[in-house]
């Protein structure tokens, strides 16, 4: 767990516990290795968002990969679902819902951007169509955050399924909660499965990691600056 093995305030002062030093970061909050890996300080919050596309970025190439595509629909990162797939003014018919901030406030929200739509429309009584959202939390929280997902993507999966109309539609959430020092969700390998991901499920899990440290570390660095201890 070398995340909370870092110089940290909290660990610096802990180590030193002679030294009286201050445990708080600039922004005000205690400075413990989970102010700056969840993204709650905010310093450095868009580092958190960087971290997010880059992983995106990495799973969206295991779905389309020079001229070898696995799905008929991979939308790009950052758009919303199609008119054709959600029907029109799809928007409209997802309800607002009241969220808490990592810093407290409370903001409405409409959850329908999943970080990734894929889809394949068989025929017109047969869709599959995945909504895919991946997210970075403490190790003991993943199936927690996958739960979550799943509840807030719902309602866009009732709209989905609505406007394909009758048949045997699949309308999934497929969220992927990864471990902040880079924990593989327990179902790796069967969502790897079902997004039809090229590649084997270790070597493409090899590269989320080292992205993931990488990013983790740039965060790190980026917070010590910030502090003066760097
Ligand atoms: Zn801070």
């Amino acid at each position: 767990m070398w995340l909370n093995q870092l110089p940290t305030l909290v660990n610096l002062s802990l180590w030193d516990a002679t030294s009286n030093r201050n445990v708080r970061c600039v922004c005000g909050a205690v400075g413990t290795d989970a102010h700056i890996f969840s993204g709650a300080c905010p310093r450095i919050r868009g580092l958190k968002t960087a971290l997010h596309n880059a992983v995106g970025h990495i799973i969206r190439q295991t779905l389309v990969k020079r001229n070898m595509v696995s799905w008929s629909f991979v939308s790009e990162s950052d758009t919303h679902a199609p008119e054709w797939l959600a029907g029109v003014d799809w928007k409209e018919k997802i309800p607002f819902v009241s969220e808490e901030e990592p810093d407290g406030r409370v903001r409405r929200v409409q959850h329908y951007k999943p970080d990734l739509i894929v889809a394949d429309c068989l025929s017109p009584q047969r869709s599959v169509v995945y909504l895919v959202d991946f997210t970075f939390v403490r190790d003991d929280l993943i199936r927690e955050a996958e739960c979550h997902k799943i509840v807030i993507y719902q309602s866009m999966c009732e709209v989905i399924i609505q406007a394909l109309g009758p048949g045997d539609h699949v309308v999934e959430v497929v969220p992927v909660a990864v471990g902040r020092s880079g924990v593989p969700p327990p179902e790796w390998a069967n969502v790897c499965q079902k997004l039809k991901m090229l590649g084997s499920p270790m070597s493409i899990w090899d590269k989320v990691m080292t992205c993931l440290m990488q990013q983790n570390m740039h965060m790190f660095k980026c917070w010590q600056k910030h502090n003066g201890l760097a």
